[in-house]
């Protein structure tokens, strides 16, 4: 019987003590840590997303980087499909096209 009430004690001492640390540890830390649960799943959600992408890469005709097919911003210009990293270079290249005739 001892034994077990002392072991309760032990436990009851562990929660406190525990609970009192936590506590501590939130308040001096809360700040950085609140804003984990906020952070994490869109920051996850943004790793989740696959790195390897398929299918062609292609170049922007306006800024030069490569893009990704599947990524790309279209553009049905004279019978062929052009691709661009953004609207911006889209729109760029739409405007340039246009001017040229
Ligand atoms: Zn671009």
């Amino acid at each position: 019987m001892g034994r077990l009430i002392e072991y309760l004690l032990e436990l009851v001492v562990v929660l406190i003590v525990g609970r009192l640390l936590g506590g501590t540890l939130r308040h001096f830390f809360g700040a950085a840590t609140l804003h984990m649960p906020d952070g994490s799943p869109r920051t996850r959600k943004e790793r989740s997303r696959p790195q390897t992408v398929r299918g062609e890469m292609v170049r922007d005709p306006v800024c030069r980087m490569f893009v990704a097919t599947e990524l790309s911003h279209r553009l049905e210009w004279r019978g062929q499909t052009l691709h661009f990293c953004s609207k911006e270079c889209l729109e760029a290249y739409r405007k340039t096209a246009a001017a040229a005739g």
